[in-house]
């Protein structure tokens, strides 16, 4: 029997462990504060998986034909995601499947990570498409960052960006027709209290985990988005998935950190917080309708932008790097 310590138990739990709540027969692993359940390991697993499925269903995600990119980064969330997804498509034979990786170029660390994505894709057998900065934008980001130390835009900005481009162009190479991410529960509360205090109603509104078809754009699902981080960490422990697990060097100590910390302890206080901001952030973001359309396309790259110029080229002009890139002729 695993009797895994994940805090919070139950105070009448600390003893023994009590049975689970759903199938009445194994001893608990889990206390999910929220929901007032206590899980054994098969029903806790069980339970994120029902849960993926139906946020799928929710929302509309997928056609019983979906040719899916899944973006897999080597986290455990993403690696949870695609081992989940892999299980779900065997239950629709004509959709497919392809995980997508981009490789950023920061030394001693994305590499550890692509391993255990490469790794993860030969267990599934799912194809699995690499694409890097430097090949698509001709820098890595260690030379981005290089280029701009001391600049008043840090490397998450470039990073974020371009990773946002470069899993769109890898989404496309792969003839898919959506692109499914693995946010979490967390990262949805998060990413809505940063647009609400940065004042981003365009970003709110666009923030929805069904994403929009857009021209140019392969659509961006979230099925993962009401699966809290810490439920994603032990499952990625009872499923014995490795992954990466140590932080990038760049990570900063920004406002998103302060957000994370605030929620982190309102979740612990208040258990159901995230999910309370996350329900209020997706009907807001229906209420504003998506967003703003692109409008027409880049004038440097061709690509869908709602200005003249996009926001990646704008980016690698800051920087003088434009020249060094252009279409794409990567196939997988
Ligand atoms: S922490 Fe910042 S620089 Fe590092 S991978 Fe994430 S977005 Fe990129
Ligand atoms: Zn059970
Ligand atoms: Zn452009």
């Amino acid at each position: 029997m695993i009797w895994i310590s994940f805090k919070p138990l139950s105070p009448e739990s600390r003893t023994a462990p009590p049975t689970c709540t759903r199938c009445e027969k194994r001893p608990s692993i889990y206390y999910r504060p929220y929901s007032g359940e206590r899980l054994c390991s098969s029903c806790f697993t069980e339970s994120i998986k029902e849960r993926v499925q139906r946020t799928i269903a929710r929302f509309e995600m997928f056609e019983h034909d979906s040719r899916i990119a899944v973006g897999v980064s080597g986290g455990k969330d993403s690696l949870n995601l695609l081992h989940i997804l892999a299980e779900i498509e065997r239950d629709y034979p004509r959709a497919e499947l392809i995980a997508i990786s981009i490789d950023e170029g920061i030394y001693d660390y994305r590499d550890e990570a692509l391993e255990y994505a490469r790794r993860a894709c030969r267990i599934l057998g799912i194809e699995h498409l690499v694409l890097s900065f430097k090949e698509l934008f001709g820098l890595t980001l260690d030379e981005i960052v290089d280029k701009t130390a001391g600049g008043e835009l840090k490397p998450c900005t470039y990073c974020g960006v371009l990773r946002r481009r470069a899993l769109n162009m890898a989404a496309k190479i792969v003839e898919a027709d959506r692109l499914a991410t693995a946010h979490t529960l967390d990262d949805m509360a998060q990413t809505a209290l940063l647009n609400i205090m940065r004042g981003d109603l365009r970003l709110l509104a666009s923030s929805h985990p069904s994403g929009r078809s857009l021209p140019g754009f392969v659509r961006r699902v979230k099925p993962y988005c009401e699966v809290p981080e810490r439920e994603s960490a032990l499952l990625a422990y009872l499923k014995g998935i490795e992954f990466q697990s140590f932080p990038c060097p760049y990570a900063e100590e920004a406002m998103r950190s302060d957000i994370r910390r605030f929620l982190n302890q309102m979740e612990a206080k208040r258990p159901g917080t995230l999910f309370i901001i996350y329900r209020a952030s997706v009907e807001l973001a229906s209420r504003l309708g998506g967003g703003s359309e692109p409008l027409g396309v880049c004038s440097l790259c061709g690509e869908p932008t709602s200005g003249d110029i996009c926001r990646v080229c704008k980016l690698l002009r800051k920087i003088g790097a434009t020249d060094k890139w252009g279409s794409s002729t990567i196939s997988i």
